[in-house]
């Protein structure tokens, strides 16, 4: 992973002087843009001493208190995040990284963390998007990441069950890798899949591109294993249980302030036989949704739906290979199939005559396996914007399908009234039978203070998605960002439950503070 930027730096590709040019003339990207600050130039602060009563819990090599290290372990992947690091501000960074071997050493890390009052911030791939990684170190003797990069393993597969028991530091690509060599898939995709964990996509509700025909990952979890300060919950003993409320859905996007998930038990599939993607064009946003809808309430549903607005297909968003090329007007919609051939063939015709029937016009194949072929480049175009001194962020939200048209133009007009000369991108990008879920791309220049400019205009943005009767985050979580906005979603009482379950967990606060947890009178 680029300590500054995102994934396989081999990947990294710059933009075409074409592009750069329409940014400078559409955005007002300015031509002179300041270049990162080298690693060797990145100074943390001088580190609190945390070291030496945990390298008698996991040992000497398993504590990390290089600046490099530390500097990897700063904040996480948002476009500000990117902006703060490359600036060289690694002053969020922890006071050391700390890679337990397994659930016991998780449990004796918080338990030594709590007396000794040091905060711990479980720590999966990194690539948290809301600031869930930048925990208050304040009135603490240090902090720690708690990095699970070692619980890398498949415990247990039940093939007659169709369950397979995951560490939480298994990397998405390497869970499926494992899981084909048996012939299953866990079929969660998201953007960020290359690098995110099991456990990270548990702890923050995380959902996959595919989530259309395998679900959002929360509904993939039958267990998990949760180490606390007080102990260890095991949850899951069944699929599903009338036996009072379900706990799992309390660790579920309880986003590392409850405790650590050291495993999952989630439901996997038989590899699919056959993959298949395909593009639509609608004449409007409005058609696209209506047919998005009829799929999504009266099916048949594909694999994957998504739909982008008329801006997003303009710019080729949906296929970042093909930025700047021509496409036609309307909007896209791409749809794929996976599974085995005759529920493929029954699935795509179905769906053919409901898209047909609403006004689609089939593309082919192409868009499809064009979007599928880049569906990991979009992060990689974020750097390279970055490079010339543009500003790309994505922010998302969901909502019913009724009050979706609604909360699309006030996220869209907010945007625009915010940032004025940016350029604002949307697509349905996960669908359910009582609405779907809006996830938006902002392109501006980064001219003076971009951090400063962003916050406030999400923070206009987040108070427009509540009005308008939106969630504050359908997948990305809720991390420092949206603190605030989830107090007036749930309202006080709903955040004294929070309160009340994070100091019978963890009753010297020590896991992830500030995260996810509302503050007193915020
Ligand atoms: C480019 C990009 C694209 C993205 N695309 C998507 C997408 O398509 N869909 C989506 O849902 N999200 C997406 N995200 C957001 C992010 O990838 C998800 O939130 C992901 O689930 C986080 O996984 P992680 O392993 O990186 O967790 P981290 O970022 O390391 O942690 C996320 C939060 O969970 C906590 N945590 C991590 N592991 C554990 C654990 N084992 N136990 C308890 N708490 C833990 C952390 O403390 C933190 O608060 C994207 C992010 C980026 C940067």
């Amino acid at each position: 992973m680029r300590w500054n930027g995102w994934g396989d730096p081999d990947r990294a590709a710059p933009l075409p002087d074409s592009v750069v040019g329409l940014l400078r003339e559409l955005l007002g990207v300015r031509p002179d843009p300041v270049p990162p600050v080298p690693l060797a130039e990145v100074a943390p602060p001088a580190p609190a001493p945390v070291v030496r009563a945990l390298t008698e819990i996991v040992g000497p090599d398993a504590v990390l208190t290089d600046d490099e290290a530390r500097i990897r372990h700063t904040r996480g992947k948002s476009t500000p995040d990117l902006l703060r690091i490359r600036a060289g501000d690694a002053g969020a960074a922890p006071d050391a990284v700390v890679l337990p071997a397994g659930h016991e050493e998780v449990l004796a890390v918080l338990d030594r963390c709590s007396r000794e009052r040091v905060a711990v911030v479980p720590f999966g791939g990194g690539t948290s998007v809301v600031g869930g990684l930048a925990a208050a170190g304040e009135g603490f003797a240090g902090v720690v990441a708690l990095d699970l990069r070692r619980l890398d393993r498949v415990t247990a597969l039940d093939t007659v069950a169709r369950t397979a028991t995951l560490q939480a530091g298994l990397r998405a690509p390497r869970a499926e890798a494992l899981l084909a060599e048996r012939g299953f898939t866990l079929g969660h995709y998201p953007q960020s899949y290359e690098w995110a964990t099991i456990g990270g996509f548990a702890a923050t509700r995380s959902s996959g591109q595919a989530s259309a025909g395998y679900g959002r990952f929360d509904e993939m979890v039958a267990g998990l294993t949760v180490a606390t300060p007080r102990g260890t919950l095991t949850l899951g003993r069944a699929p599903k249980s009338a036996a009072g409320p379900d706990l799992r859905e309390l660790v579920l996007g309880s986003e590392g302030a409850f405790g650590v998930i050291t495993d999952v038990t989630v439901r996997i599939r038989p590899l699919p036989e056959q993959r298949r993607y395909e593009g639509w064009r609608f004449p409007t946003f409005a058609e696209g949704t209506a047919a998005v809808r009829a799929l999504a309430q009266d099916g048949p549903m594909p694999t994957v739906l998504r739909l982008s607005d008329e801006t997003e297909t303009m710019i080729g968003l949906a296929r970042p290979g093909e930025i700047g090329g021509t496409h036609g007007g309307g909007c896209l919609a791409v749809c794929g199939y996976e599974g085995g051939p005759d529920d493929v063939a029954a699935r795509r015709a179905g769906a053919h005559a409901a898209l047909t029937a609403h006004g689609g016009e089939p593309l082919g194949d192409a868009p499809g396996e064009s979007w599928a072929a880049g569906r990991y480049s979009a992060p990689y175009l974020r750097d390279a914007l970055l490079d010339v001194g543009a500003f790309a962020e994505t922010l998302e939200t969901a909502g019913f399908w009724s009050a979706l048209p609604r909360l699309a133009d006030a996220v869209r007009q907010t945007l625009s009234r915010e940032l004025p000369s940016s350029l604002v991108m949307c697509h349905i990008s996960h669908v359910y039978r009582d609405g779907a879920s809006l996830y938006f791309t902002v392109v501006t220049a980064q001219g003076d203070d971009p951090v400063g400019r962003w916050r406030r205009a999400k923070a206009a943005v987040s108070d427009a998605i509540v009005e308008a009767g939106g969630t504050i985050t359908h997948h990305h979580g809720v991390g420092t960002d949206h603190r605030a906005w989830l107090a007036r979603e749930i309202g006080p009482l709903g955040v004294d439950v929070l309160r009340a379950v994070k100091d019978r967990l963890d009753p010297a606060g020590i896991l992830n503070p500030g995260v996810l947890i509302p503050p007193a009178g915020g």
